[in-house]
């Protein structure tokens, strides 16, 4: 089957294509961009490539199915998912105010798409088509797959796949999963057991550990820590697990295999037209911000107690080859919008390219491969990455390349020779580096590195940048209010930032985003350990100590 230049959106679009029906609908809570970026663009592509037809709804209305309607009713099922975010951390703030954007919306105007927006379209697809199986995906879905708190309703919630009524859970990336859905679906077979799935079974397989239950952790809230914590384990390694909800048991699949690097590369080689959709006539901020950057590797080693990568990606490090990598520069170069920047080569963190555990990952019981020390089996090979930068650069048509993605300071400073070349080359007047705290005790419950390894990484680029003769900065990222922070640990921090004369530009107060440890820390009120910590819980306390971070300075609170 020839690859469409847009997937079909209309039945117009359908007819074109000659394809009296389709195999596969995706409902999605962003507007359709032909972008790797784009969920639904980037399985949508992968199903097409191996055969499949495959239609796109995008931010329908949900007053009614009108527009889940318009494609007809597909042959196998609809895969529906909320977005590129939550859609709760995606409509509100810290303080649980309504935002007035949305990136990924045309216009970047804020409500193209409802709360809870996975089971709104869930509920749309049952009704436009009675029977249909639904499957639900992305980062909605991955985070809310069990029990969770949800903090802007301030309530444990049931796992998602319960609440919505969908007939399956996709977690974490779902290349590997929809094959395996589509063939079951096509064979008329079972889809229990499929690896990177959750389903709703009466009972819990032989073997399976189970988690505690939704009622169990409603009745004493701590076990929210213990289950948290088995779900990010399985991530590595590749249990079965379960979790009882009143009767009804959700199972939870080991995670799927990692996409190879030949995978991968056929996957970002598919012919993404890298634009909206044609019907768009408004911007759409997110594109502007991806469409001359490249995706070169997946997962984050980091395991950050609060980044919800941790039970979406995992901290598998999947890297693309560098022949796809200098491909897809050459195709961008050819294009006739191209301007010569390529705006970043990374991935959920800049250096991690490369990166691979030398042991066996099923047996780790490290919650981070970088924190608190580097692990001794983890290797990367960030040289290599400096080589690759300098390659993708010199190709015809790129006047410059930078690093936009978040760089792992801890581990750029193992390798000089890829930090200096960050520094003198890759950076474009301003680095965004994270080390979001200066209290040990509040870096060790984030799981990120010391506070001198940024220390150190400082100086040197300061030094890297006055020895190359250029005028740039270190924007640092900062959070308040995490679980275990008190307002003594804020005023800390606000006078380091007073001492090199800094005032905050990225301060975000924590938001207990579903699924995360960091979250359960904020529900429970005990780090991971089980000990307690303080929490600034409402929201007064949690404005009081950004307030230290963003206009406090160190100055002691008025009483
Ligand atoms: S053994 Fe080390 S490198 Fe491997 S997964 Fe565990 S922490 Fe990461």
């Amino acid at each position: 089957m020839d690859s469409p230049l847009f997937l079909p959106t209309t039945r117009a679009e359908m007819d074109r294509l000659g394809w009296p029906e389709l195999d596969i609908l995706l409902v999605s809570g962003d507007a359709y961009v032909d972008h790797p970026s784009f969920a639904s663009a980037l399985l949508g592509r992968w199903l097409v490539a191996h055969g499949w037809r495959v239609g796109i709804v995008a931010q329908p209305r949900w007053d009614s199915p009108q527009d889940v309607l318009r494609l007809g009713r597909p042959r196998l099922f609809a895969g529906v998912g909320a977005g590129a975010l939550d859609s709760m951390l995606a409509h509100y703030t810290a303080f649980r105010k309504k935002r007035s954007d949305d990136a990924y919306t045309p216009g970047g105007r804020a409500g193209g798409r409802p709360n809870r927006a996975s089971m709104v379209y869930t509920g749309l697809v049952k009704q436009a088509f009675p029977g249909l199986p639904v499957v639900l995906g992305g980062i909605e879905a991955s985070l809310r797959r069990a029990a969770h708190y949800d903090f802007w309703g301030d309530s444990l919630r049931r796992s998602i796949l319960l609440d919505s009524k969908a007939d399956l859970l996709v977690y974490g990336m779902a290349e590997r999963a929809v094959l395996e859905i589509v063939r079951r679906l096509a064979g008329q077979e079972n889809l229990q057991g499929i690896p990177g799935t959750a389903y709703v079974s009466q009972a819990a397989p032989a073997d399976c550990q189970n988690l505690p239950s939704y009622e169990d952790i409603l009745a004493d809230p701590k076990k929210l820590m213990a289950a948290t914590l088995a779900l990010e384990k399985q991530m590595l390694s590749c249990s079965w697990l379960a979790q009882a909800h009143a009767g009804r048991t959700v199972v939870f699949a080991p995670p799927a295999e990692h996409l190879t690097t030949p995978e991968l590369d056929r996957l970002y080689g598919l012919p993404f037209t890298r634009q909206p959709h044609p019907s768009y006539r408004q911007t759409i901020p997110a594109v502007e911000m991806i469409k001359s950057s490249i995706t070169a590797h997946r997962g984050c080693a980091g395991g950050c107690s609060f980044c919800a990568l941790g039970l979406h990606q995992g901290r598998h490090i999947a890297s693309r080859s560098r022949a796809s990598l200098i491909q897809e520069v050459r195709g961008l170069a050819r294009r006739a919008d191209w301007d010569g920047a390529l705006t970043d080569v990374g991935g959920p963190s800049a250096n991690m390219w490369g990166a691979r555990c030398s042991a066996d990952p099923k047996a780790c019981r490290r919650p981070s491969c970088l924190a608190p020390a580097i692990c001794p089996h983890f290797q990367d090979d960030q040289e290599g990455l400096a080589a690759l930068l300098r390659e993708l650069r010199g190709l015809p048509g790129v006047k410059h390349l930078r690093v936009a993605s978040g760089v792992r300071y801890d581990l750029a400073l193992r390798s000089p020779a890829y930090a200096r070349a960050l520094i003198r080359e890759f950076t474009g007047g301003q680095l965004k580096l994270a080390p979001e705290h200066y209290s040990a005790k509040v870096l060790a419950l984030m799981r990120k590195p010391e506070f001198k390894h940024f220390e150190r990484f400082l100086a040197l680029f300061e030094s890297e940048s006055r020895a190359a003769g250029k005028e740039q900065f270190v924007v640092p990222y900062l959070m308040s209010a995490f679980p275990g922070c008190t307002e003594a640990d804020m005023r800390a921090l606000a006078q380091w930032l007073q001492s090199r004369g800094w005032q905050p530009k990225q301060a975000q107060c924590f938001i207990p985003a579903p699924g995360t440890v960091a979250t359960a820390m904020f529900y429970t009120g005990i780090d991971p350990e089980g000990r307690p910590i303080a929490v600034a819980r409402t929201d007064a306390q949690r404005a009081r100590q950004h307030r230290i971070l963003t206009q406090g300075w160190g100055r002691p609170e008025r009483p």
